[in-house]
């Protein structure tokens, strides 16, 4: 199908993209991988869309004050070689797994986050990282932790005349191990499920720990009965099971998908924390954890 008809606006600047979105009945194109698909099949119909792909700026992707802060028009491709330690690391691993390179090319990480697909890898990963999530609107910005910022499949608290300008994700301490693991049905599907993890080890023993799950209940999940479960732990792999087992019993909430019934998904849970953790462990493995 072709898209109803809408006006097309390009913004300039930020305060010019904010003002359209005041008009109302407006949506942003950022790098349109999920609009242009809503429009073509007229499960969207907006009066308007405002395209910020000429916004000067929008593409900062650097850190400052510890964070790396990444702005909207920042492509899903940036994360590849990324610098910056464990974080960038972490980034460029979970930006291979989100679609296949032309996807990746265009689609941008704050657009993945304000369309708040609930497969998508993104909104899991800046919960389990405490990322704070800038948005800009008629009248000023103001900064929510993403752990408050989705609200189910879709859903979040941007209100529908802001623009979400940045994302702000603290720097992982030296010393991190990172993994990600995902299980999708084809190569270039979205997740069924997916976990990530950070591990940081201090006196060989866990000293702090994140673990976040896609997919895996209405909202991205962070894992924090299976975090307890290593905190203050020596790093070993029966322990690594055993935050899987408590993953998939207290962290995940799954709903029942057409290939995958909800014991199915729990026990995929298991395996791809347990898997995660492998892949953070190996990360320290060379410095000797
Ligand atoms: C074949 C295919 C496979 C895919 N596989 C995956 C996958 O495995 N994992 C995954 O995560 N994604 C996947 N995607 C989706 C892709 O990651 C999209 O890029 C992403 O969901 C949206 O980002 P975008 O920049 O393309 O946003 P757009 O499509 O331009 O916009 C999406 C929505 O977000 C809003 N929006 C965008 N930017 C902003 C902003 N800055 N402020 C406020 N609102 C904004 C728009 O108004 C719109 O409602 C896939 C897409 C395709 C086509």
């Amino acid at each position: 199908m072709k898209p109803a008809a809408f006006d097309y606006v390009v913004a300039h600047s930020a305060g010019e993209a904010v003002a359209a979105l005041a008009g109302g009945d407006t949506q942003v194109l950022a790098g349109g991988q999920s609009l242009i698909l809503e429009l073509n099949y007229r499960a969207a119909r907006p009066a308007r869309l405002v395209d910020i792909n000429r916004v000067p700026g929008f593409d900062h992707l650097g850190v400052t004050d510890a964070a790396l802060r990444v702005g909207p028009l920042v492509r899903h491709s940036a994360f590849a070689d990324l610098d910056h330690g464990p974080l960038g690391t972490l980034l460029g691993r979970v930006a291979h797994h989100i679609a296949h390179p032309p996807v990746r090319a265009r689609g941008t990480m704050l657009g993945s986050l304000a369309y708040a697909h609930p497969a998508a890898e993104w909104p899991a990963v800046v919960t389990t990282l405490d990322g704070r999530l800038v948005l800009t609107g008629g009248a000023g910005a103001r900064t929510v932790a993403a752990a408050d910022f989705f609200t189910g499949p879709f859903g979040t608290v941007r209100r529908p005349d802001e623009l979400l300008t940045e994302v702000r994700l603290a720097l992982l301490p030296v010393g991190t191990g990172v993994g990600f693991a995902e299980h999708r049905r084809t190569h270039a599907s979205f997740a069924q499920l997916a976990a990530l993890a950070a591990l940081t080890v201090r006196g060989g023993r866990v000293d702090e720990v994140r673990v976040g799950l896609v997919n895996a209940a209405d909202r991205p999940v962070r894992a924090r009965a299976a975090e307890r479960v290593l905190l203050d732990r020596p790093l070993d792999p029966a322990a690594f099971a055993e935050a899987g087992q408590a993953a998939a019993a207290e962290d995940a909430d799954p709903r029942p998908q057409p290939y995958a019934g909800t014991a199915y998904q729990r026990h995929a849970v298991a395996v791809l924390v347990r898997r995660a953790l492998d892949a953070a462990h190996r990360d320290l493995a060379p410095t000797g954890g």
